[in-house]
Formats: C-alpha cells, sequence, structure tokens
C-alpha cells in the first residue's frame, strides 16, 4: 500500500469538494492537499442523477458558492448547468490536478500521539493510504450505488420496465409509453412535467400528498440587478434578498402554519382551476416545512394536469400486475414504464469506517459541533447543508471556519482541533424532518445537543455570525498538541482499529 502525507485531505469531488478546495486554496495558500473521489467524474449529485428535467428546487443565487457569481439568469437550474458550474470553478482555481478519481475511501484512523488521519481508499489498483493533519468529508448524505425502494408485492409480475431515477440510463426511450411515476417529492415533482411532453400519459401515483408551490423561472429583481450593478455585486444583493425570503418564509411556517397552509392551498387552486380535487391530491397532513417544499418553477407542473397529459392518484399500491398498478381502493392503473421515485438511502462519509485512536466511532454516539464537525472527532470537518435552504450557504460558512481553524493552528503550533461536549448536554436527533429518508437514517446518524454550539438551528443569518466571525477558542473547542488529547473509552467504543 503506498502512502502519501498531506496537509489536508477532502474527501468528495461534488459541489461542497470542489468548495472547500476552493476555500482552502484561497485562505491556506501553500498547504498540500488532495481530493478523493470515489467515482471517474466530478460534480456528486450533479453528475450521477440523469433522470428527464433534473434541476435544483433551491434558487441558484442561494445554491451557488459565495465566491462564484451565478450568471446564467435561471433561477433553477438544471443538472448539467449546475455540473458545468462546478467542473468550469475547479478549472480555473486549478483544483483539477488535486482530484483522484477512482479513490473510494473505505477507512479513516486518527492517532492522536501522530495528530495525524491515515485516510485509507480502494482503487483499481488496490488499496492506497494517505495520511494528513485535517480531514473534510464531503461526500454527501446518500448512499451513491443505490436509492431507496420498497418491496412491492407482484414486483416481478410486471411486463414492463421500472427504472429508479438514481439509476436512469440515459438512453431510456419513454415515447408513447404509460408512465407511472410512484411518489410525491421533489423529484417525482420535477419527472413529471418533463415526461409528460413525449410520454402517452404520466400518472403520479402518491400515497399522501406533498406542499409544492409555483415559483417564477426568472428572478426579476436579480435580472434588473445584473443590468445595472457588476456580476459580483448583483450577485451578492439577489443571494441577500434571497437568503431572507426564504427565512422570512419558513419562520413564518413554523409560527403560523394554518395560515401558510391555507394560503399554498389557495394558491394551487388558483393555478389549477375548476374541476381538481385540490383537497385529496395537494392537503398535506403535515405542516409547512416538517418535510422540503417541492416547487414547480413557471407552474409547469400544473399546466401539465391542467392540459391533460399527466393526472395524479393519492392511493395505497395494493401490488404490482403484470400491465401496471392495482390500487388498494381496487383502481388499476395501466404502465408500460414504473418509475419509483421513493427517494434516496441515508448515508454519511459513504460507509467509510472512522477510528480515533483505535476505537471505532459509531456516528449516532456523537454529536454535531456548529454543524460542521463532530465531538471527540479531531481535525475532522463535514460538509452538511441546511434542509430549509440552500445546502451551499451552509457549507461555505464551514469551509471559511475551517480555514480559520488550521490558520489559528499554524500560529499558536497546535496540533489538534477537538469539540469537546460538556457532561450535561442532552441529546436531540439530529434533523427535524419527518421524510421518511429523514426518519429511517436518524438512527445511524450523529445527533445534536440541546444547545448551542452543539444545537444546529438551520439559519443561515444565525450561523453566519457564529461561525463566520464567532471566536475560534469559544470553550467547546480544544486546542492543543500533539499527544494532549486522547480519546477515552466513553467517547467513542472500543475496538480493533479498521483497517
Ligand atoms: C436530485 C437531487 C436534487 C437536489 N436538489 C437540491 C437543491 O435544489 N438544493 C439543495 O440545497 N440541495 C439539493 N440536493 C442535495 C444535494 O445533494 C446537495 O445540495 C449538493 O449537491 C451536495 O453536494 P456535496 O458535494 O456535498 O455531495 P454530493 O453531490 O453527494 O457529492 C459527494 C461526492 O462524494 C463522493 N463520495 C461519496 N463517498 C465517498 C467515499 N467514501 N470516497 C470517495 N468519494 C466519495 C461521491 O462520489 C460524490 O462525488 C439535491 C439532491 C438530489 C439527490
Amino acid at each position: 500500500m503506498t502512502s502519501q502525507d498531506l496537509d489536508v485531505v477532502i474527501v468528495g469531488a461534488g459541489l461542497s469538494g470542489i468548495g472547500a478546495a476552493y476555500h482552502l486554496q484561497k485562505r491556506c495558500p501553500g498547504r498540500s492537499y488532495a481530493i478523493l473521489e470515489a467515482r471517474q467524474a466530478m460534480g456528486g449529485t450533479w453528475d450521477l442523477f440523469r433522470y428527464p428535467g433534473i434541476r435544483s428546487d433551491s434558487d441558484m443565487y442561494t445554491f451557488g458558492y459565495n465566491f462564484r457569481p451565478w450568471t446564467s439568469g435561471k433561477v433553477f437550474a438544471d443538472g448539467p448547468s449546475i455540473r458545468a458550474y462546478v467542473e468550469d470553478t475547479a478549472r480555473e482555481a486549478g483544483i483539477n490536478p488535486h482530484i483522484h478519481y477512482g479513490h473510494k475511501v473505505v477507512a479513516a484512523n486518527w492517532d492522536s500521539d501522530a495528530a495525524r488521519w491515515t485516510v485509507v481508499a480502494e482503487t483499481a489498483d488496490g488499496k492506497v493510504s494517505f495520511t494528513c493533519r485535517f480531514l473534510i468529508q464531503c461526500s454527501g448524505y446518500y448512499r451513491y450505488e443505490q436509492g431507496y425502494m420498497p418491496e412491492f408485492e407482484g414486483m416481478n409480475d410486471f411486463k414492463g420496465e421500472i427504472i429508479h431515477p438514481q439509476l436512469w440510463p440515459e438512453d431510456t426511450d419513454y415515447t408513447g409509453k404509460k408512465v407511472v411515476i410512484i411518489g410525491s417529492g421533489a423529484t417525482a415533482v420535477t419527472l413529471v412535467p418533463a415526461m409528460a411532453e413525449k410520454a402517452a400519459h404520466v400518472t403520479m401515483l402518491q400515497r399522501s400528498p406533498t406542499y409544492i408551490a409555483a415559483r417564477p423561472s426568472r428572478d426579476a429583481i436579480a435580472d434588473f440587478l445584473r443590468k445595472i450593478l457588476p456580476s459580483r455585486m448583483a450577485y451578492t444583493l439577489s443571494r441577500f434578498k434571497n437568503v431572507l425570503l426564504s427565512i422570512f418564509f419558513f419562520q413564518l411556517s413554523r409560527r403560523r402554519p394554518a395560515a401558510v397552509k391555507r394560503n399554498v392551498i389557495k394558491l394551487v387552486k388558483d393555478q389549477l382551476g375548476e374541476g381538481f380535487d385540490v383537497e385529496k391530491h395537494f392537503t398535506p397532513d403535515y405542516n409547512p416545512w416538517d418535510q422540503r417544499f417541492c416547487l414547480a418553477p413557471d407552474g409547469d407542473f400544473f399546466e401539465v394536469l391542467k392540459d391533460g397529459s399527466a393526472s395524479i392518484v393519492t392511493d395505497h399500491i395494493d401490488r404490482f400486475t403484470e400491465t401496471g398498478i392495482r390500487l388498494k381502493s381496487g383502481e388499476e392503473i395501466e404502465a408500460d414504464l414504473i418509475i419509483p421515485a421513493t427517494g434516496l438511502d441515508m448515508q454519511l462519509a459513504g460507509g467509510a469506517v472512522f477510528t480515533v485512536d483505535r476505537r471505532i466511532v459509531q456516528p449516532h454516539d456523537l454529536f454535531t459541533y456548529r454543524g460542521m464537525m463532530l465531538s471527540n472527532m479531531p481535525n475532522m470537518a463535514l460538509a452538511f447543508g441546511y434542509t430549509n435552504a440552500s445546502w451551499t450557504l451552509k457549507v461555505d460558512l464551514t469551509f471559511e471556519r475551517v480555514c480559520r481553524m488550521l490558520n489559528h493552528m499554524k500560529k499558536t503550533g497546535d496540533d489538534i482541533a477537538v469539540p469537546v461536549p460538556p457532561a450535561d448536554l442532552e441529546p436531540a436527533p439530529l434533523l427535524d424532518f419527518s421524510s421518511g429518508y429523514v426518519q429511517r437514517a436518524l438512527p445511524h446518524l450523529p445527533q445534536q445537543g440541546s444547545y448551542a454550539p452543539w444545537r444546529t438551528y438551520q439559519n443561515y443569518i444565525q450561523d453566519m455570525l457564529a461561525i463566520r466571525y464567532g471566536k475560534l477558542e469559544d470553550g467547546h473547542m480544544q486546542f492543543c498538541k500533539a499527544g494532549d488529547w486522547h480519546a477515552e473509552p466513553g467517547d467513542v467504543r472500543r475496538r480493533e482499529a479498521a483497517e
């Protein structure tokens, strides 16, 4: 096994990994680093997902990096445009030579005496290892190999095709086919209008409704600002406007859920007009923002329901048949192609095993620190975005703070930065979200604490003040020399270090 010693290893070359490298190069010049990427391409989510219509449901003024204006004018960008934005960022900043493709990280072992991580990656030529002083996990939050797929009775009887959106073959031809999309999340709401153009008919089959809101695909204020101001200034202002609007809407949803619910449903009625059972198909039994909101750019989803090229059915699946799906109500929907848009399988660090001083780490035993590090896990940050706002808003802040920490340690001569939780900290679930994929994953995820900085507030302005400007030596983060801190038996469980 060959080995390389570096200042920083970044795992993952998606939107976050490239952002981390950019911040590191800019704020900590001269540090050696590598990006280890399991796949053969960068872009992460925006390279993996190829289903028709794939796009962001965050506005690009907040989903774009804080250091690189999004200038295309499209508020919700398609997958290839986001991939190109990430690729352009990497190329222009000279990040490409640092990326090692085909390197799947399977283990990371921390040694407090050496103040180093040993990161083990599988490659086509066997295992390789890298040692580093700091590790930044930008490996996303879900299993790449496959999405979540419930077992439906009779699946093998179905004579047509079943394709999960996460594993979409690009040559899929659905022209003139009867398509059934199972699910009501962002993927289903994207797929329905995108496929309705060519398919004979698209049916969205949902167990229960989701909040869906139409939003313009152009932002008139941002377009105006771009005309009169330099692009960076226009971007910053549009970004700030959208941050404030999203915080306002989220807070309103939390404080006045009934009023927000009423208004969102009224807007759906206005979009669809007469003749639709909005009560049945568009009235969720949870409050706005208990799950992620779905967006329909320019109301595209509602348009295809109105013109009849798509329809929506709210019912439970009894079983798959040879020709389609039989519902609990007894109704049968015919299909040539069934798409289970049933979601992701959440997974941290791409399934890699971590040890600290030869003790294996169980993520659920740990607390998150400022939503960017984990308790008793030295010199490691993770990119984990917001659930109620753009992912990038949070991860940009995370990388800024990591760079501040690295510069601080260089100045003081410290080797270790480790968040140490106080004894009275009470655990709480990491995410306050009722979506199935979150609920399934909670027992395997770290927890948050009962108070700051161990609690994640999902609020960009609050985080900006605390993470960007707050003191590094905050009484919870311990800085020390190599060997002056070791994992205690209670911190992480004792077992043999994984290779
Ligand atoms: C269909 C879809 C739409 C989305 N839309 C939005 C949106 O509109 N707004 C929003 O905020 N968020 C959205 N998200 C969430 C989205 O994943 C993030 O916003 C963002 O793309 C995450 O970037 P990332 O680089 O952190 O992770 P990813 O994009 O998941 O990239 C992770 C990278 O790490 C690599 N990797 C993983 N494990 C390992 C390992 N062990 N070793 C080496 N490499 C590894 C992967 O191969 C991948 O390249 C969406 C997610 C999906 C699936």
